[in-house]
C-alpha cells in the first residue's frame, strides 16, 4: 500500500479494489496474478456487455462501452455506461456467476462510481444527474443459462464523499489496514515468502 500514493504512479481501479478487500498489510501481489489481471478477459464477458448494452439501447439509452475514468492517479475503464436524460447507469460486468461474488467486486464498482461522478458530473456541474450503479453476474451455474442478475449499489452524496475521503487517504499514503499478517483467501495471490502463514503452501 505504501507505493500507492506515489506521484505519477498510475493505479488500476481493479487492482486498487483488490487491495481494499485485502486485510493484510504484508500482502504483496504476485507478478503472476498481476499478469492475469492485465490479460484475462473471457470472450463471454464482452458478449454479456453487448447484451446489456442492447437491452438499454432498446429502452432509449445511449451506451458507452469501456469508458475511461480517472481520479488523481487512479484510472480504470467502466464496462458499460448507459444514459438517458438525467438517468445514468454504470454497470460492472462479471462473466462469473453470482455464487463467486466477492467484496473486491463491490469495491471496484464503488471506485468506478466515484471516478465517473468526479469526471463527468462534478467536473461539469451536472449535479441534476441521477447515478445508479450495478454489478452484473450470470445467475445460474449452468454455462447454457443466459440469465443475468444485477446487484445495485446505492449511490448518494454521503457515499460519494466517503469514497473521496477513502481514496484521498490511500493516495496520500495513509495506512488503512493493520500491521499484522492477516491470512485470508487473498493469500493465494501473495508472493511474500517471509510470511509465518506460508502463503506458498496455501498457493500449492
Ligand atoms: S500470505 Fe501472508 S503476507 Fe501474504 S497476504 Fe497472506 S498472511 Fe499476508
Amino acid at each position: 500500500m505504501k507505493d500507492i500514493g506515489r506521484r505519477n504512479h498510475k493505479i488500476g481501479a481493479k487492482q486498487l479494489a483488490m487491495f481494499l478487500d485485502v486485510r493484510c498489510n504484508k500482502f504483496r501481489m504476485s507478478e503472476e496474478f498481476k499478469n492475469y489481471l492485465r490479460s484475462h478477459r473471457e470472450p463471454k464477458h464482452d458478449e454479456l456487455v453487448e447484451r446489456l448494452a442492447e437491452f438499454f439501447r432498446n429502452e432509449g439509452y445511449s451506451c458507452r462501452i469501456e469508458l475511461p475514468v480517472e481520479y488523481r492517479n487512479i484510472q480504470g475503464r467502466i464496462d458499460l455506461v448507459c444514459e438517458k436524460d438525467n438517468d445514468v447507469v454504470i454497470i460492472e460486468v462479471k462473466s462469473a456467476k453470482l455464487i463467486n461474488f466477492c467484496l473486491s467486486d463491490l469495491f471496484q464498482l464503488a471506485i468506478y462510481s466515484f471516478l465517473y461522478f468526479h469526471k463527468f458530473i462534478e467536473a461539469h456541474s451536472n449535479l441534476g444527474k441521477e447515478l445508479r450503479a450495478y454489478i452484473a453476474y450470470k445467475l445460474l451455474e449452468t454455462q447454457a443459462s443466459n440469465n443475468i442478475i444485477m446487484l445495485e449499489l446505492e449511490i448518494n452524496e454521503e457515499f460519494l464523499q466517503f469514497m473521496k475521503n477513502l481514496l484521498d487517504k490511500i493516495l496520500d499514503g495513509e495506512k488503512i489496514v493493520t500491521e499484522a499478517f492477516v491470512p485470508g483467501y487473498y493469500c493465494r495471490f501473495c508472493d511474500r515468502d517471509d510470511c509465518p502463514f506460508l502463503g506458498g503452501i496455501i498457493n500449492g
